[in-house]
């Protein structure tokens, strides 16, 4: 999503295509002109006669001399004594000047007489062979470069292609000049977690022979993951900006064009023009619309141009040295489409995630957009970032704008506190159409379902520590999120460290049963991932004393590896009832171990819960704070 100041700039880039698409059109329209203006130009000065007249002059002894070839004679009369012979109109056509002759020209009939005729005339004759090439080259190539010319306007007015065929293959990454970029960090608010890893790239372009000289590895390719309007464009930009170096920016669905190969040389072409330009960044938006998995989609032809162009890119990335000086920055909103090619080690190896601002990072990107306009100290930015909770970035940039539109329409001359009410309000009522914005209720759900979550990690020994609550959504999907750390995986947990998450896991569900007597539809994923826990469990690791130490090959096993029904389960009914039975059994008992835990830690759930609709996220030192308040 971008804000109309950058979409101005955008949409003057994209009305400069668009003219020129209609260029080749005018370079056709030349020559045609000059046909025409010659066409023109020979009219005026030879008058064509009818042949009939052409024969009256010659049996009358006016010509002088012709030139003959298959279709035309054109010739020189005598001028004197022409008026007696020619009829009026005829004769007007003949622009004579007096002293010298009057040329003409008559389309050729078939006359087999005319040689004779002209041999008793004493008229001096010439034929000559008139090449055929200049006009069959107009009649043939002309129409074709017609054709295509107005088949890629067409193809361009559709949005499909870059419209000039014969662009084909030329990348149309723009370079933007270090100087132009003159967005820094201080332009990005509330999200500095993202600008402090991004710095060790900055500080590396701007000295990359002293990284050089360490031999240190610098990651190629940075994937910036987020909602729109989060900002990933402008911390790319922020980035290219702090190390004043070159940034080519593409979008992915660039990439994507109606003719195989065209996409994956336009890969190609960004690449060699990048190298030459290094330091610079490479700055892929959208990369989720050429970076999709391969192998899923039938095999039409959109669908393998998109596959050439992707292994072209994954191609470029594995060519280049880390250390060249290309930085390749990609943005999308849809991690989980991406082909885990792109995500390999010496690709987009890095990640970073942009998540909405929560309340002080919607103060601070506020004072950031409050700069531009002139706002009447009555406007406190405080109470504005607590009305606009699930706004993003750009929203909020929008929102600035919109109530200085407000203002200026009402003839003041700064922003005042109504102004931004009214903005803020439209602002809502386009985003709720967007459901982006979380009723009170869904708020207090989601609140102590994260609540929940975390009171049960922070109270089970082999839980790992939260290390954040957050309430705001991320992704499509999730409502909030309780982050534990360490998030890496683990190779080898113990049964009791099972049991521990899987309380985890069920801490949000028990935690919204106690607070609202109700169930939300939000813990379908906990709920699916607590199942297939226990299920593992029980199958798998032989975890179950019921079902003592046999592993069963589930359904599970059946995805991978394509097996008759009949060999589906190796596995009797009642040992499948019993393995059902036991799930439900360590669901139950998790359930329950949880329920006690959380009345027993009723105010502290009310307390954290409180607190998180309040400040919408808590690192692990606002959780402590909490925990100290509140005596367990
Ligand atoms: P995305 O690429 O994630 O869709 P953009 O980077 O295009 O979002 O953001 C659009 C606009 O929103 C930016 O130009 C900027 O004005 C504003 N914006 C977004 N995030 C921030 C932020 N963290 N700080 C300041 N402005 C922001
Ligand atoms: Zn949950």
């Amino acid at each position: 999503m971008s804000l109309p100041a950058d979409g101005t700039s955008k949409a003057s880039e994209g009305e400069g295509r668009k003219n020129g698409g209609y260029w080749p059109v005018f370079w056709l329209l030349i020559p045609m002109l000059l046909l025409f203006l010659q066409s023109l130009f020979l009219s005026s000065h030879v008058a064509s006669l009818p042949y009939s007249e052409f024969k009256q002059l010659l049996h009358a002894g006016k010509v002088k001399e012709i030139t003959l070839d298959d279709m035309t004679i054109n010739g020189i009369l005598k001028a004197d004594g022409l008026e007696r012979i020619l009829s009026a109109p005829s004769f007007e056509q003949l622009k004579c000047s007096t002293e010298s002759d009057c040329a003409f020209t008559t389309v050729r009939v078939s006359d087999p007489t005319l040689v004779s005729e002209l041999e008793a005339g004493g008229v001096r004759f010439v034929g000559q062979f008139k090449n055929p090439w200049l006009s069959s080259l107009l009649i043939w190539i002309l129409p074709i470069l017609i054709f295509l010319s107005l088949s890629s306007l067409f193809a361009k007015r559709a949005g499909m292609s870059s419209g000039w065929l014969f662009d084909v293959g030329k990348s149309r990454a723009r370079v933007y000049v270090a100087s132009k970029t003159s967005i820094s960090f201080d332009d990005v608010a509330g999200i500095d977690e993202a600008k402090d890893e991004l710095m060790e790239i900055v500080e590396f372009l701007k000295t990359p022979e002293r990284y050089r000289r360490l031999g240190g590895k610098i990651p190629k390719g940075v994937l910036i993951v987020g909602a729109p309007g989060t900002g990933k464009t402008l911390l790319a930009k922020a980035v290219a900006g702090e190390a004043g170096v070159p940034f080519f920016s593409i979008s992915g669905s660039e990439f994507v064009e109606m003719f195989v190969g065209v996409g994956a040389a336009r890969v190609r072409d960004l690449f060699a023009q990048a190298q030459e330009k290094a330091p610079c960044i490479i700055f892929i938006d959208e990369l989720d619309a050429l970076g999709r998995a391969r192998g899923v989609a039938g095999s039409f032809s959109g669908y393998n141009e998109q596959e050439q162009t992707l292994n072209q890119l994954l191609v470029e990335m594995d060519g280049f040295e880390s250390n060249s000086g290309v930085i390749i920055l990609a943005a999308t909103n849809r991690p989980e489409i991406l082909d885990p090619a792109l995500l390999r080690p010496g690709r987009f190896d890095r990640h970073i995630a942009l998540d909405r601002p929560d309340l002080n990072g919607r103060k601070k990107i506020l004072a950031v957009h409050a700069k531009k306009v002139s706002l009447s100290p009555q406007v406190d930015l405080a109470t504005i970032a607590a009305r606009t909770a699930g706004f993003a970035g750009a929203d909020l940039a929008n929102l600035i704008n919109e109530a200085a539109l407000l203002a200026a329409r009402r003839g003041k001359y700064g922003v005042e506190p109504d102004d931004i009410d009214e903005a803020i309000d439209r602002q809502i009522a386009g985003l709720q159409k967007k459901t982006r914005v979380m009723n009170k209720l869904e708020k207090e759900t989601v609140a102590y379902h994260e609540a929940g979550h975390a009171l049960i990690a922070e109270f089970r020994p082999h839980a790992d520590r939260v290390s954040k609550i957050s309430i705001i959504p991320r992704g499509i999907a999730a409502l909030g999120y309780t982050q534990q750390l360490p998030t890496e995986d683990r190779y080898l947990l113990k049964k009791s460290e099972l049991l521990d998450r899987l309380d985890v896991l069920l801490g949000g569900r028990v935690a919204e049963e106690l607070v609202f007597g109700d169930v939300s539809t939000g813990v379908q994923n906990d709920l699916q991932l607590a199942t297939d826990m226990v299920r593992h469990m029980v199958t798998q690791y032989g975890m179950s004393e019921e079902l003592g130490l046999a592993s069963f090959d589930g359904p599970a096993a059946l995805l991978h590896t394509a097996r008759t029904f009949t060999e589906k389960y190796t596995y009797s009914e009642r040992t499948a009832q019993s393995i059902d039975a036991e799930i439900k059994q360590s669901l139950d008992l998790a359930h329950e171990r949880v329920t006690q835990t959380l009345l027993q830690k009723r105010p502290l759930l009310d307390a954290l819960a409180q607190t998180l609709l309040i400040q919408e996220t808590l690192d692990r030192a606002g959780l402590d704070a909490v925990l100290r308040k509140v005596p367990t």
